[in-house]
């Protein structure tokens, strides 16, 4: 696939049809954005026109492949406004390279310019512009989707899609629920650490974000914990709780102060946006090379990746080395654990005050409080689609 005749996805191409003036929010999708980005691909020509329209469902061949095997990946992440009133996304481009990287394992298109789909991205953001509040925790959600709409069925000349569909739709505040919820003494999420449903192993698609790997471990969640703690392996280590990454805060023996999260070697772990920056941010506070942008944050500190197993954590409970833990991704941006349900035993988990200052940093920074000087911010561009930059509705020609 990926011959060298495709078309690219191509902004300037886009075609928008603005909501009509009768339109009306259908019940129960009040948090839902207006609009969505659409762009097609097939083998044959490549990305067709982009459009951006009303919201709506989308139809496919009850063959399609994502219907079928579950040929389906997303992306996610969250468009904030500033106090002065202008959108942001953070790091959007580490999200779309791991759409391309989630698209390749599943044999659908993964190539395109970056630049070309950030500037759609904004154009949906500006149009939703009115939807998002400007007070902290609040935020419009994005879920990019990439999915096979062909016959995903029978024996094929090779398992590439022949057609698949890119779209964009976005809904408001998500992880709000917990954002902020659990900080201090005897606070913090509960996570059930579940044996029975495993979410990764080596060489599985753990570090992909396929559709399949949420739909098949859904239904281990546990009534009363916020979400599970996945365990893998004889020594059940922990990858992740829920769909966030996870670090666990501890005291080492010379002193310093351990965040240790799980490594990506093994292909078990979602190589979240969240997890880098906090690692990024923590690493050159701790190397001297910046100062972590709020005050607080220790000296002698330092970022471990590694395995670590429920004994451990046990034992770190028990003999107090164990300081805190935290779970971190974009929905809500950095949550404190407080209890970890595991063999029937409830284990608690000691606050720390350090968590709300990686929190308030992170949150800060996407927001535009803070600059951390690295341009991780991007600034929306305002868009008013009057002006006709849409251009004329192309004819689709069948592949
Ligand atoms: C999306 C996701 C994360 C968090 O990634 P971010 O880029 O920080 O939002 C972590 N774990 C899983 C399983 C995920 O799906």
């Amino acid at each position: 696939m990926n011959g060298h005749n495709l078309a690219p996805i191509n902004a300037s191409s886009l075609f928008f049809t603005p909501l009509p003036p009768s339109h009306i929010v259908p019940p129960g999708k009040e948090s839902h954005g207006r609009y969505m980005l659409t762009i097609p691909w097939n083998r044959v020509s490549g990305w067709g026109q982009p459009k951006i329209g009303p919201r709506q469902d989308l139809s496919f061949d009850p063959l399609a492949g994502v219907l079928q095997y579950a040929v389906t990946c997303f992306e996610g992440m969250k468009c904030y406004k500033t106090e002065q009133g202008d959108l942001r996304l953070f790091r959007p481009k580490k999200n779309f390279d791991r759409l391309k990287r989630s698209a390749s394992r599943l044999g659908l298109p993964s190539e395109w310019d970056n630049d070309e789909l950030l500037e759609l991205f904004a154009k949906l953001m500006a149009l939703e512009a009115p939807l998002v509040p400007n007070t902290d925790g609040s935020n419009l959600y994005i879920r990019p989707t990439l999915l096979e709409t062909s016959e995903g069925f029978g024996i094929k000349e090779d398992a590439f899609a022949a057609e698949a569909l890119l779209y964009v739709v976005t809904t408001l505040n998500l992880g709000l629920g917990l954002y902020g919820s659990a900080e201090g003494e005897g606070k913090g999420i509960k996570l059930d650490a579940c044996k029975e449903f495993i979410r990764a192993w080596p060489g599985g698609t753990g570090s992909y974000k396929l559709g399949a790997n949420y739909g098949t471990v859904n239904i281990s969640k546990k009534p009363g914990y916020a979400m599970s703690l996945w365990l893998h392996g004889q020594e059940d280590f922990i990858s992740e709780a829920g769909a966030m990454n996870v670090f666990i805060i501890k005291q080492a023996e010379d002193g310093f102060l351990e965040f240790i999260t799980m490594s990506l070697n093994n292909g078990i772990v979602l190589p979240g946006v969240t997890r880098e920056s906090i690692i990024e941010l923590l690493t050159e506070h701790a190397e001297g090379e910046k100062d972590f942008p709020i005050d607080g944050m220790p000296k002698k500190i330092r970022v471990v990746q590694r395995d670590i197993s429920m004994p451990e954590i046990i034992k770190g409970v028990e003999d107090g080395t164990l300081k805190g833990m935290f779970g971190c991704g974009t929905g809500v941006v950095v949550v404190q654990v407080g209890e970890i349900r595991y063999q029937g035993t409830t284990y608690k988990i000691p606050s720390n005050p350090l968590i709300k200052i990686i929190r308030d940093t992170m949150t800060g920074i996407q927001r535009g409080k803070i600059d951390e000087g690295r341009d991780w911010s991007f600034k929306v561009p305002e868009w008013n689609p009057e002006g006709k930059e849409g251009q004329p509705e192309e004819e689709v020609t069948a592949a």
